[in-house]
Protein backbone atom coordinates (compact mmCIF):
# COMPACT_ATOMS: atom_id res chain seq x y z
CA UNK A 1 0.00 0.00 0.00
CA UNK A 2 1.60 2.80 -1.50
CA UNK A 3 1.79 5.98 1.47
CA UNK A 4 -0.70 8.91 0.95
CA UNK A 5 2.28 11.42 0.75
CA UNK A 6 -0.09 14.29 -0.32
CA UNK A 7 -2.25 14.12 2.58
CA UNK A 8 0.69 13.51 5.14
CA UNK A 9 2.27 16.65 3.38
CA UNK A 10 -0.76 18.83 4.40
CA UNK A 11 -1.39 17.14 7.93
CA UNK A 12 2.15 17.37 9.10
CA UNK A 13 2.79 21.15 8.23
CA UNK A 14 4.37 20.72 4.61
CA UNK A 15 2.77 22.41 1.32
CA UNK A 16 -0.80 22.18 0.47
CA UNK A 17 -2.91 24.06 -2.13
CA UNK A 18 -3.23 28.03 -1.61
CA UNK A 19 -5.65 30.01 -0.59
CA UNK A 20 -7.81 27.02 0.88
CA UNK A 21 -10.41 29.08 2.54
CA UNK A 22 -11.34 30.44 -1.00
CA UNK A 23 -11.56 26.67 -2.41
CA UNK A 24 -8.14 27.39 -4.00
CA UNK A 25 -7.03 28.11 -7.91
CA UNK A 26 -5.19 25.14 -9.68
CA UNK A 27 -1.19 25.61 -10.14
CA UNK A 28 -0.53 27.28 -6.94
CA UNK A 29 0.95 25.81 -3.50
CA UNK A 30 1.73 27.42 -0.26
CA UNK A 31 4.35 25.64 2.37
CA UNK A 32 3.47 25.40 5.83
CA UNK A 33 5.61 25.45 8.68
CA UNK A 34 7.64 22.26 8.00
CA UNK A 35 7.78 22.55 4.56
CA UNK A 36 9.07 25.99 4.34
CA UNK A 37 12.26 24.78 6.61
CA UNK A 38 12.29 21.90 4.21
CA UNK A 39 12.64 24.01 1.31
CA UNK A 40 15.22 26.51 2.76
CA UNK A 41 17.52 23.50 3.83
CA UNK A 42 17.44 22.19 0.65
CA UNK A 43 18.22 24.94 -0.93
CA UNK A 44 20.89 25.72 1.05
CA UNK A 45 21.99 22.29 0.56
CA UNK A 46 22.29 22.99 -3.60
CA UNK A 47 23.67 26.39 -2.96
CA UNK A 48 26.36 25.01 -1.03
CA UNK A 49 27.33 22.23 -3.17
CA UNK A 50 26.94 23.57 -6.54
CA UNK A 51 28.68 27.19 -5.81
CA UNK A 52 31.25 25.41 -4.04
CA UNK A 53 31.99 23.58 -7.43
CA UNK A 54 34.59 26.20 -8.60
CA UNK A 55 35.46 29.99 -7.08
CA UNK A 56 33.96 31.98 -9.35
CA UNK A 57 30.40 30.78 -8.67
CA UNK A 58 28.26 33.12 -7.45
CA UNK A 59 24.70 33.86 -6.02
CA UNK A 60 22.67 36.52 -7.16
CA UNK A 61 18.70 37.74 -6.90
CA UNK A 62 17.67 39.71 -10.26
CA UNK A 63 14.00 40.56 -10.64
CA UNK A 64 10.93 38.98 -10.83
CA UNK A 65 9.47 41.16 -13.43
CA UNK A 66 11.29 41.02 -16.62
CA UNK A 67 10.91 43.83 -19.93
CA UNK A 68 9.23 42.81 -22.77
CA UNK A 69 11.87 43.27 -24.76
CA UNK A 70 14.24 41.21 -22.97
CA UNK A 71 11.65 37.98 -23.26
CA UNK A 72 11.22 39.33 -26.70
CA UNK A 73 14.78 38.56 -27.24
CA UNK A 74 14.75 35.65 -25.45
CA UNK A 75 12.33 34.07 -27.96
CA UNK A 76 9.84 33.29 -24.87
CA UNK A 77 7.29 35.93 -26.23
CA UNK A 78 6.69 34.51 -29.74
CA UNK A 79 7.41 30.56 -28.71
CA UNK A 80 6.80 30.24 -25.12
CA UNK A 81 3.69 28.59 -25.42
CA UNK A 82 1.74 25.22 -25.81
CA UNK A 83 -1.22 24.16 -28.14
CA UNK A 84 -4.54 23.98 -26.45
CA UNK A 85 -8.18 22.51 -27.32
CA UNK A 86 -11.18 23.23 -25.30
CA UNK A 87 -14.02 21.35 -25.17
CA UNK A 88 -17.29 23.49 -27.08
CA UNK A 89 -19.70 21.95 -24.91
CA UNK A 90 -18.64 22.45 -21.16
CA UNK A 91 -14.88 24.58 -21.85
CA UNK A 92 -12.90 21.98 -20.25
CA UNK A 93 -9.44 23.29 -21.63
CA UNK A 94 -6.53 20.82 -22.52
CA UNK A 95 -3.09 20.19 -23.55
CA UNK A 96 -3.74 19.21 -27.10
CA UNK A 97 0.05 17.58 -27.34
CA UNK A 98 -0.15 15.77 -23.77
CA UNK A 99 -3.81 14.27 -25.14
CA UNK A 100 -2.64 13.20 -28.55
CA UNK A 101 0.83 11.56 -26.80
CA UNK A 102 -1.32 9.94 -23.84
CA UNK A 103 -3.38 8.16 -26.49
CA UNK A 104 -0.60 7.35 -29.09
CA UNK A 105 2.23 7.43 -27.07
CA UNK A 106 4.38 9.37 -29.58
CA UNK A 107 5.84 12.73 -28.75
CA UNK A 108 3.15 15.36 -30.37
CA UNK A 109 5.18 18.35 -29.36
CA UNK A 110 6.25 19.57 -32.71
CA UNK A 111 2.39 19.43 -34.40
CA UNK A 112 1.13 22.52 -35.92
CA UNK A 113 -2.79 23.72 -34.97
CA UNK A 114 -3.31 22.32 -38.56
CA UNK A 115 -1.95 18.37 -37.67
CA UNK A 116 -3.75 18.63 -34.09
CA UNK A 117 -7.23 19.04 -35.61
CA UNK A 118 -6.05 15.93 -37.86
CA UNK A 119 -5.18 13.87 -35.35
CA UNK A 120 -7.89 14.64 -33.38
CA UNK A 121 -10.52 13.48 -36.23
CA UNK A 122 -8.27 10.72 -37.17
CA UNK A 123 -8.24 9.46 -33.22
CA UNK A 124 -11.82 10.61 -32.39
CA UNK A 125 -10.94 12.17 -29.34
CA UNK A 126 -13.66 13.78 -27.05
CA UNK A 127 -14.07 15.59 -24.06
CA UNK A 128 -13.09 13.27 -21.10
CA UNK A 129 -15.54 15.38 -18.86
CA UNK A 130 -18.28 15.22 -20.81
CA UNK A 131 -17.67 13.85 -24.35
CA UNK A 132 -18.20 16.77 -26.17
CA UNK A 133 -16.06 17.89 -29.02
CA UNK A 134 -13.35 19.84 -29.25
CA UNK A 135 -13.08 22.81 -30.89
CA UNK A 136 -10.12 24.17 -33.42
CA UNK A 137 -6.64 23.95 -31.43
CA UNK A 138 -4.73 27.38 -30.70
CA UNK A 139 -1.26 28.42 -29.77
CA UNK A 140 -1.58 29.34 -25.94
CA UNK A 141 1.03 32.01 -24.14
CA UNK A 142 2.44 30.78 -20.96
CA UNK A 143 3.66 33.71 -19.80
CA UNK A 144 1.99 35.72 -17.08
CA UNK A 145 1.65 39.63 -18.61
CA UNK A 146 1.54 42.81 -16.40
CA UNK A 147 1.01 46.44 -17.34
CA UNK A 148 3.48 48.35 -15.68
CA UNK A 149 2.93 52.20 -13.88
CA UNK A 150 -0.15 54.48 -13.89
CA UNK A 151 -0.42 54.70 -17.86
CA UNK A 152 0.44 50.40 -17.92
CA UNK A 153 2.55 51.74 -20.74
CA UNK A 154 5.57 49.84 -19.52
CA UNK A 155 5.14 45.86 -20.96
CA UNK A 156 6.40 43.06 -18.93
CA UNK A 157 5.96 39.71 -17.86
CA UNK A 158 6.26 37.76 -14.71
CA UNK A 159 9.63 35.50 -15.41
CA UNK A 160 8.74 32.16 -17.05
CA UNK A 161 12.36 30.96 -15.93
CA UNK A 162 15.02 32.37 -13.43
CA UNK A 163 17.76 31.87 -16.35
CA UNK A 164 17.00 35.06 -18.22
CA UNK A 165 18.20 37.30 -14.96
CA UNK A 166 21.61 35.79 -14.93
CA UNK A 167 21.92 36.21 -18.64
CA UNK A 168 21.04 39.80 -18.26
CA UNK A 169 23.52 39.98 -15.54
CA UNK A 170 26.27 38.69 -17.39
CA UNK A 171 28.35 41.17 -18.86
CA UNK A 172 28.35 43.09 -15.72
CA UNK A 173 29.73 40.13 -13.32
CA UNK A 174 32.37 39.66 -15.76
CA UNK A 175 33.75 43.01 -14.99
CA UNK A 176 33.08 43.10 -11.75
CA UNK A 177 34.85 39.65 -10.92
CA UNK A 178 37.67 40.34 -12.91
CA UNK A 179 37.08 39.15 -16.16
CA UNK A 180 37.53 35.34 -15.69
CA UNK A 181 35.82 32.57 -16.97
CA UNK A 182 34.12 30.07 -16.13
CA UNK A 183 31.89 32.64 -14.03
CA UNK A 184 29.03 30.74 -12.88
CA UNK A 185 25.41 32.83 -11.77
CA UNK A 186 23.22 31.23 -9.45
CA UNK A 187 19.52 31.91 -8.87
CA UNK A 188 17.15 30.51 -6.45
CA UNK A 189 14.07 32.29 -6.57
CA UNK A 190 9.96 31.61 -8.48
CA UNK A 191 9.10 31.22 -11.84
CA UNK A 192 5.30 31.94 -13.52
CA UNK A 193 3.77 30.17 -16.26
CA UNK A 194 0.73 29.56 -17.08
CA UNK A 195 0.03 26.46 -17.34
CA UNK A 196 -2.97 24.64 -19.43
CA UNK A 197 -3.84 21.99 -16.90
CA UNK A 198 -1.45 21.79 -13.85
CA UNK A 199 -1.51 18.48 -12.41
CA UNK A 200 -0.30 15.70 -10.24
CA UNK A 201 0.42 17.97 -7.38
CA UNK A 202 3.85 20.52 -7.09
CA UNK A 203 4.79 18.04 -10.02
CA UNK A 204 3.35 20.92 -13.02
CA UNK A 205 2.52 24.32 -11.05
CA UNK A 206 1.85 28.29 -12.01
CA UNK A 207 3.95 29.60 -9.74
CA UNK A 208 7.13 27.20 -9.09
CA UNK A 209 10.69 27.83 -7.59
CA UNK A 210 13.82 27.12 -9.82
CA UNK A 211 17.40 27.00 -8.42
CA UNK A 212 19.64 27.43 -11.46
CA UNK A 213 23.53 27.77 -12.04
CA UNK A 214 24.47 28.78 -15.15
CA UNK A 215 27.80 28.39 -16.10
CA UNK A 216 29.35 30.86 -18.86
CA UNK A 217 32.33 29.04 -20.35
CA UNK A 218 35.15 28.96 -23.43
CA UNK A 219 34.15 25.54 -24.48
CA UNK A 220 37.84 25.54 -25.97
CA UNK A 221 39.09 26.04 -22.61
CA UNK A 222 36.83 24.84 -19.69
CA UNK A 223 38.04 21.36 -19.73
CA UNK A 224 41.51 22.38 -18.57
CA UNK A 225 40.06 24.16 -15.60
CA UNK A 226 38.12 20.66 -14.04
CA UNK A 227 39.76 18.24 -12.68
CA UNK A 228 38.74 15.30 -15.01
CA UNK A 229 40.91 12.67 -13.05
CA UNK A 230 37.85 12.57 -11.08
CA UNK A 231 35.53 10.73 -13.47
CA UNK A 232 38.24 7.72 -13.52
CA UNK A 233 36.71 4.98 -13.03
CA UNK A 234 33.66 6.31 -12.42
CA UNK A 235 30.21 5.36 -13.75
CA UNK A 236 26.93 7.12 -14.31
CA UNK A 237 23.27 6.42 -14.16
CA UNK A 238 21.70 6.78 -17.72
CA UNK A 239 18.83 5.85 -19.87
CA UNK A 240 20.46 6.78 -23.49
CA UNK A 241 17.93 6.94 -26.57
CA UNK A 242 17.95 4.22 -28.08
CA UNK A 243 17.68 2.39 -24.49
CA UNK A 244 14.05 3.18 -23.95
CA UNK A 245 11.62 0.89 -23.75
CA UNK A 246 14.40 -1.88 -22.87
CA UNK A 247 16.16 -0.78 -19.85
CA UNK A 248 15.09 2.09 -17.32
CA UNK A 249 18.63 2.67 -16.05
CA UNK A 250 22.23 1.58 -16.65
CA UNK A 251 25.06 2.43 -15.28
CA UNK A 252 27.98 3.44 -18.03
CA UNK A 253 31.68 4.81 -17.72
CA UNK A 254 32.62 8.33 -17.99
CA UNK A 255 35.52 7.40 -20.44
CA UNK A 256 33.00 5.42 -22.58
CA UNK A 257 30.24 8.57 -22.46
CA UNK A 258 32.76 10.65 -23.70
CA UNK A 259 35.20 8.86 -26.02
CA UNK A 260 32.36 6.25 -27.45
CA UNK A 261 29.12 8.49 -26.69
CA UNK A 262 31.02 11.47 -27.86
CA UNK A 263 29.52 13.91 -24.74
CA UNK A 264 31.19 17.11 -24.58
CA UNK A 265 33.98 15.98 -21.15
CA UNK A 266 32.56 19.28 -19.33
CA UNK A 267 29.11 18.29 -19.55
CA UNK A 268 29.91 14.41 -18.56
CA UNK A 269 31.85 15.76 -15.72
CA UNK A 270 28.84 17.87 -14.78
CA UNK A 271 26.67 14.84 -14.71
CA UNK A 272 29.12 13.04 -12.06
CA UNK A 273 28.91 16.18 -10.19
CA UNK A 274 25.11 15.83 -10.14
CA UNK A 275 24.94 12.04 -9.71
CA UNK A 276 27.13 12.66 -6.20
CA UNK A 277 24.93 15.45 -5.46
CA UNK A 278 22.00 13.26 -5.01
CA UNK A 279 23.52 9.92 -4.40
CA UNK A 280 25.74 11.38 -1.85
CA UNK A 281 24.32 14.56 -0.38
CA UNK A 282 20.46 13.42 -0.78
CA UNK A 283 20.45 9.84 -0.08
CA UNK A 284 18.76 8.81 -2.95
CA UNK A 285 18.77 5.18 -4.03
CA UNK A 286 21.32 4.68 -6.58
CA UNK A 287 18.61 2.21 -8.74
CA UNK A 288 16.01 5.33 -8.48
CA UNK A 289 18.52 7.56 -9.94
CA UNK A 290 19.34 8.61 -13.58
CA UNK A 291 20.01 11.15 -16.60
CA UNK A 292 17.67 10.56 -18.91
CA UNK A 293 18.77 11.53 -22.75
CA UNK A 294 16.53 13.63 -24.92
CA UNK A 295 16.64 13.05 -28.48
CA UNK A 296 17.24 15.22 -30.86
CA UNK A 297 13.30 15.76 -31.30
CA UNK A 298 12.66 16.05 -28.18
CA UNK A 299 15.13 18.83 -27.08
CA UNK A 300 14.84 22.34 -27.79
CA UNK A 301 16.94 23.49 -30.63
CA UNK A 302 19.58 25.67 -28.90
CA UNK A 303 20.14 22.87 -26.73
CA UNK A 304 23.54 20.90 -27.96
CA UNK A 305 23.24 18.48 -25.28
CA UNK A 306 20.13 17.45 -22.66
CA UNK A 307 19.73 15.42 -20.43
CA UNK A 308 17.13 15.45 -17.97
CA UNK A 309 17.78 13.89 -14.32
CA UNK A 310 14.90 11.74 -13.18
CA UNK A 311 14.11 10.20 -10.08
CA UNK A 312 11.93 7.16 -9.69
CA UNK A 313 9.32 8.57 -7.29
CA UNK A 314 6.24 6.16 -5.99
CA UNK A 315 3.53 9.20 -5.80
CA UNK A 316 4.26 10.03 -9.37
CA UNK A 317 4.28 6.77 -11.03
CA UNK A 318 8.01 6.09 -11.83
CA UNK A 319 11.06 8.22 -13.27
CA UNK A 320 9.90 11.97 -13.29
CA UNK A 321 12.26 15.19 -14.00
CA UNK A 322 13.84 16.78 -11.27
CA UNK A 323 16.50 18.62 -13.10
CA UNK A 324 18.36 19.48 -16.26
CA UNK A 325 21.38 19.67 -17.69
CA UNK A 326 21.59 21.43 -20.82
CA UNK A 327 24.40 22.31 -22.91
CA UNK A 328 22.83 26.00 -24.69
CA UNK A 329 25.87 27.02 -26.21
CA UNK A 330 26.39 30.57 -27.40
CA UNK A 331 22.46 31.14 -28.22
CA UNK A 332 21.31 32.63 -25.01
CA UNK A 333 23.94 35.36 -25.16
CA UNK A 334 24.15 35.63 -28.89
CA UNK A 335 20.07 36.90 -28.71
CA UNK A 336 20.72 39.31 -25.99
CA UNK A 337 23.28 40.95 -27.74
CA UNK A 338 20.82 40.90 -30.74
CA UNK A 339 18.19 42.33 -28.65
CA UNK A 340 20.00 44.84 -26.34
CA UNK A 341 22.51 46.09 -28.91
CA UNK A 342 25.16 46.05 -26.30
CA UNK A 343 27.83 43.19 -26.99
CA UNK A 344 28.17 39.98 -25.48
CA UNK A 345 31.95 39.87 -26.24
CA UNK A 346 34.58 38.92 -23.71
CA UNK A 347 37.88 39.20 -24.71
CA UNK A 348 40.69 36.50 -23.16
CA UNK A 349 44.29 35.74 -23.93
CA UNK A 350 43.99 38.14 -27.17
CA UNK A 351 40.77 36.06 -28.34
CA UNK A 352 37.23 37.20 -28.43
CA UNK A 353 34.48 35.16 -28.06
CA UNK A 354 30.44 34.97 -26.67
CA UNK A 355 30.82 32.46 -24.01
CA UNK A 356 28.65 29.60 -24.08
CA UNK A 357 26.37 28.20 -21.11
CA UNK A 358 26.05 25.30 -19.41
CA UNK A 359 22.83 25.12 -17.53
CA UNK A 360 22.26 22.94 -14.42
CA UNK A 361 18.48 23.62 -13.84
CA UNK A 362 16.38 22.16 -10.86
CA UNK A 363 12.89 22.18 -9.83
CA UNK A 364 13.45 22.96 -6.38
CA UNK A 365 9.27 21.94 -5.24
CA UNK A 366 9.20 19.08 -7.45
CA UNK A 367 12.88 17.70 -5.33
CA UNK A 368 11.08 19.02 -2.27
CA UNK A 369 8.58 16.70 -3.07
CA UNK A 370 10.88 14.09 -3.72
CA UNK A 371 12.20 14.42 -0.88
CA UNK A 372 8.86 12.96 0.90
CA UNK A 373 8.25 10.64 -1.40
CA UNK A 374 11.47 8.69 -1.19
CA UNK A 375 11.98 9.24 2.77
CA UNK A 376 8.81 8.56 4.33
CA UNK A 377 9.06 4.98 4.65
CA UNK A 378 6.60 3.63 7.14
CA UNK A 379 2.85 4.29 6.67
CA UNK A 380 2.04 2.99 10.00
CA UNK A 381 4.41 4.75 11.75
CA UNK A 382 5.14 7.29 9.25
CA UNK A 383 8.36 8.01 10.10
CA UNK A 384 10.57 10.75 7.55
CA UNK A 385 14.12 9.47 7.31
CA UNK A 386 15.79 12.66 6.33
CA UNK A 387 19.81 13.57 6.18
CA UNK A 388 20.22 15.83 9.31
CA UNK A 389 21.51 18.44 7.17
CA UNK A 390 17.92 18.11 5.03
CA UNK A 391 15.80 18.00 8.15
CA UNK A 392 13.18 20.73 8.98
CA UNK A 393 14.37 20.40 12.75
CA UNK A 394 17.48 19.18 13.42
CA UNK A 395 17.11 18.61 17.24
CA UNK A 396 14.23 18.98 19.26
CA UNK A 397 14.41 19.70 23.30
CA UNK A 398 12.02 18.30 25.14
CA UNK A 399 11.43 17.46 28.76
CA UNK A 400 10.34 13.95 30.01
CA UNK A 401 7.47 15.23 31.64
CA UNK A 402 6.25 18.74 32.36
CA UNK A 403 7.12 19.03 35.36
CA UNK A 404 8.80 22.58 37.50
CA UNK A 405 12.19 20.11 37.79
CA UNK A 406 12.41 19.68 34.04
CA UNK A 407 11.16 22.88 32.34
CA UNK A 408 13.91 25.22 32.95
CA UNK A 409 16.86 22.68 32.16
CA UNK A 410 15.19 21.89 28.80
CA UNK A 411 14.90 25.42 28.58
CA UNK A 412 18.68 26.72 29.18
CA UNK A 413 19.32 23.35 26.68
CA UNK A 414 17.44 24.92 23.86
CA UNK A 415 18.87 28.27 24.58
CA UNK A 416 22.39 26.90 23.87
CA UNK A 417 21.58 25.24 21.08
CA UNK A 418 19.03 27.80 18.80
CA UNK A 419 21.51 30.22 17.63
CA UNK A 420 23.46 27.58 16.05
CA UNK A 421 20.89 24.68 14.91
CA UNK A 422 17.38 25.07 13.79
CA UNK A 423 15.69 23.54 16.93
CA UNK A 424 12.13 22.47 17.56
CA UNK A 425 10.99 22.84 21.75
CA UNK A 426 8.05 21.22 22.50
CA UNK A 427 6.69 20.10 26.50
CA UNK A 428 3.34 19.26 26.05
CA UNK A 429 1.92 15.90 25.88
CA UNK A 430 3.08 12.08 26.30
CA UNK A 431 6.97 11.96 25.75
CA UNK A 432 5.49 9.21 23.46
CA UNK A 433 3.46 11.23 21.46
CA UNK A 434 5.91 13.92 21.14
CA UNK A 435 9.05 11.30 19.52
CA UNK A 436 6.18 10.17 17.61
CA UNK A 437 5.34 13.93 16.16
CA UNK A 438 9.22 14.55 15.55
CA UNK A 439 8.94 11.29 13.44
CA UNK A 440 6.73 12.66 11.54
CA UNK A 441 8.69 15.46 10.38
CA UNK A 442 11.80 13.92 10.36
CA UNK A 443 13.67 15.52 13.08
CA UNK A 444 17.08 13.27 13.51
CA UNK A 445 17.73 13.76 17.12
CA UNK A 446 15.75 14.44 20.00
CA UNK A 447 17.29 15.61 23.32
CA UNK A 448 15.08 14.86 26.55
CA UNK A 449 15.75 16.52 30.04
CA UNK A 450 14.78 13.47 32.50
CA UNK A 451 15.27 13.37 36.37
CA UNK A 452 18.40 10.98 36.49
CA UNK A 453 20.22 13.84 34.10
CA UNK A 454 19.52 16.45 36.79
CA UNK A 455 20.97 14.22 39.55
CA UNK A 456 24.87 13.95 36.81
CA UNK A 457 23.70 16.54 34.50
CA UNK A 458 23.72 14.71 31.47
CA UNK A 459 20.92 14.11 28.70
CA UNK A 460 19.82 12.07 26.58
CA UNK A 461 19.43 11.77 22.77
CA UNK A 462 17.57 9.71 20.54
CA UNK A 463 18.12 8.58 17.10
CA UNK A 464 15.13 8.80 14.81
CA UNK A 465 16.92 6.19 12.61
CA UNK A 466 17.15 3.66 15.26
CA UNK A 467 15.38 5.07 17.93
CA UNK A 468 18.20 4.04 19.69
CA UNK A 469 18.91 6.26 23.27
CA UNK A 470 22.34 7.40 24.32
CA UNK A 471 23.23 9.08 27.65
CA UNK A 472 25.74 11.91 27.27
CA UNK A 473 27.02 15.09 29.52
CA UNK A 474 25.05 18.42 29.35
CA UNK A 475 28.98 19.67 29.15
CA UNK A 476 29.62 18.13 25.96
CA UNK A 477 26.36 18.52 24.31
CA UNK A 478 27.43 21.90 21.96
CA UNK A 479 30.09 19.65 20.29
CA UNK A 480 27.98 16.47 20.35
CA UNK A 481 25.31 18.56 18.22
CA UNK A 482 27.62 20.21 15.98
CA UNK A 483 29.00 16.95 14.72
CA UNK A 484 25.71 15.09 14.94
CA UNK A 485 24.62 18.26 12.39
CA UNK A 486 26.87 18.38 10.18
CA UNK A 487 27.47 14.44 9.69
CA UNK A 488 30.25 13.91 10.84
CA UNK A 489 29.89 12.56 13.97
CA UNK A 490 27.50 9.52 13.37
CA UNK A 491 25.25 8.47 15.97
CA UNK A 492 26.54 4.95 15.96
CA UNK A 493 29.94 6.19 17.37
CA UNK A 494 28.69 8.54 20.24
CA UNK A 495 29.49 6.56 23.77
ZN1 LIG B 1 -16.56 18.84 -22.12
Amino acid sequence: MPVDVQSLAKRRGFIWQSAEIYGSMAGFYDYGAMGAMLKKKWENTWLKYFMGLDDNYYLIDPANIMPEAALKASGHVDSFTDPLVECTKCGHAVRADQLIEEVTGAAAEDLSPEQIDSKIVELNLSCQRCKGHFGSAKIFHMMFPLDIGTKGTDKAYLRPETAQGAYLNFKRHFEIMRRKLPLGLIVIGKAYRNEIAPRQGVYRMRELIQAELQIFMDPETFSDELDMKEMEGKEINVQLVDMRGKQDVQSMPCRYLIDQYKLPDFYVYHMLKIQEFYLDVIRVPKNKFRFYEKSEKERAFYNRVHFDIEIDLATLGGFKELAGLHYRGDYDLTKHQAGSKESMEVSLDGRRLIPHVLELSFGVDRNVWALLDLHLVDERTGVLKLAPSLAPYTFAVLPLMRKDELIPVAREIHTLLKNDFDVYYDQSGSIGKRYARMDEIGTPFCITVDFDGLEDNTVTIRDTDSSEQKRIPIDELERIARGLASGKLLFRDLK
